[in-house]
C-alpha cells in the first residue's frame, strides 16, 4: 500500500497531466485535501508534506480539527458541507472559505456572524446539478438572486461556484453545465472566477471543464475510517 506522501505526489502528478491536456497551467489550480473522518494527526502529516488547503464537510469536525491544529502555520480550512444557520458563527471562526452557500438565509447568517476585526469571508454559491432538491445546492434558477444577496453582504466576498457531480450522469456533462453557471455568477460579480469541482473520481474531468479548486479526499488520504 503506497504511503501518504506517495499518494499525494501521485494525485499532484495526475492533476498536472490533466491540466496540461486541457492546455491549462497547473499553477492556477488549488488542490484542497479533504480530511473528513480522519484524525488531526493526518492534518499534521499533510502539513509536513506541504499541504495548506484542507477541507471538511461537517461543522463539528471542522471546528475540532482546526482547533487541534491551530499551531500549524498558514493552513486554510475550506468548509464544503451542508451548513445550518445556527452554526454560522462556528463555521466562520474556523474556515477561511465556505464553498457551500446554497440559500439566502445562510448567506445572511454568515454575514451576521461576523465579529469586529474578522476578515472578509470568501464564499461560493453551491449549485445543485441534480433534480433532487435534497442533494444540496441552490437550484439553477436561484443562482442570480443568491449571488446578488452575497454581493450585497458587507463581510462576504463571492468567489465563484461549487458543485458535486451527480452519480447518474457523466461528470463532463455536469461540469459543462457548471461552467455555464459560473458565467452567470460572473455576470453578477465579475471577479467571482473560482469553480470548485472535482473529487477523487472525477477531478481530471473537472479540470478539463475549467475547475480552479479541486476537493480531493480518499485518493490522497486513503480509505476513510468509519465515522466515530
Ligand atoms: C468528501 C467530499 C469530497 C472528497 O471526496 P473523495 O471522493 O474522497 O475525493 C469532496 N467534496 C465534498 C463536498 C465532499 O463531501
Amino acid at each position: 500500500m503506497p504511503d501518504l506522501a506517495q499518494r499525494l505526489a501521485d494525485v499532484d502528478f495526475r492533476i498536472g497531466e490533466a491540466a496540461r491536456a486541457a492546455g491549462r497551467d497547473p499553477g492556477e489550480l488549488t488542490r484542497i485535501v479533504v480530511t473528513k473522518f480522519h484524525p488531526a494527526s493526518l492534518v499534521r502529516e499533510l502539513h509536513a508534506l506541504g499541504v495548506r488547503d484542507l477541507g471538511e464537510n461537517r461543522q463539528q469536525e471542522l471546528s475540532a480539527k482546526a482547533e487541534e491544529t491551530s499551531d500549524l502555520p498558514d493552513t486554510r480550512w475550506h468548509f464544503i458541507g451542508q451548513a445550518q444557520t445556527n452554526k454560522a458563527r462556528a463555521i466562520r471562526r474556523a474556515a477561511a472559505v465556505v464553498h457551500s452557500v446554497d440559500r439566502e438565509r445562510l448567506a445572511d447568517a454568515l454575514d451576521a456572524a461576523a465579529e469586529p476585526g474578522d476578515a472578509v469571508l470568501d464564499v461560493l454559491v453551491q449549485v445543485n446539478l441534480t433534480d433532487d432538491a435534497g442533494r444540496g445546492g441552490v437550484s439553477p434558477d436561484g443562482i442570480e438572486p443568491l449571488a446578488e444577496r452575497i454581493a450585497a453582504a458587507a463581510t462576504l466576498r463571492l468567489r465563484g461556484v461549487m458543485a458535486v457531480a451527480p452519480l447518474d450522469e457523466a461528470p463532463v456533462a455536469a461540469f459543462e453545465r457548471l461552467a455555464g453557471y459560473s458565467d452567470r455568477v460572473r455576470a453578477v460579480v465579475p471577479e467571482a472566477t473560482w469553480i470548485s469541482a472535482g473529487m477523487t473520481g472525477d477531478f481530471a474531468e473537472a479540470i478539463a471543464c475549467g475547475a480552479t479548486h479541486l476537493r480531493i479526499g480518499s485518493a490522497i488520504t486513503g480509505p476513510r475510517p468509519p465515522r466515530a
